[in-house]
């Protein structure tokens, strides 16, 4: 099992390392009420308007790792299912105020992260 997805986790750890190795400032876990809704993405370029997900495997249900529990199958489905929807609605709520989302896989690699979060703040700056 995972370890619960409001802790810091490695790969958030090492993808906010490299972002600041790379001059780029953020806040972290800034919470934000968007349309009457608390959204706290992990890392945020308020500036940029970019608002950036580490979605732990798990918690979120990757297509690539996802492993279900043996037992009460039918309670994770449920609540995985339940927290993908929560994420596509924070995506939708982000997205309709004018921020642009991106959700990074626990499992991404953190070179490719980069890659993708430099490329829209590139375009954004
Ligand atoms: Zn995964």
């Amino acid at each position: 099992m995972r370890a619960n997805r409001c802790v810091d986790t490695a790969p958030e750890r090492a993808l906010r390392a490299a972002l600041h190795a790379r001059g780029r400032r953020y806040r972290v876990n800034h919470r934000m009420v968007i349309a009457g809704v608390a959204v706290r993405p992990d890392i945020v370029f308020t500036r940029q308007r970019l608002a950036v997900f580490v979605d732990g495997c798990f918690w979120h249900g990757c297509p690539s790792h996802m492993s279900w529990p043996k037992s009460n199958r039918d309670f994770w489905k449920a609540k995985i299912d339940k927290n993908r929807e929560r994420d596509r609605e924070q995506d939708r709520l982000l997205r309709t105020a004018g921020w642009t989302v991106i959700r990074v896989w626990e499992h991404e690699d953190v070179e490719n992260a980069l890659a993708r979060i430099q490329n829209v703040l590139d375009g954004l700056d």
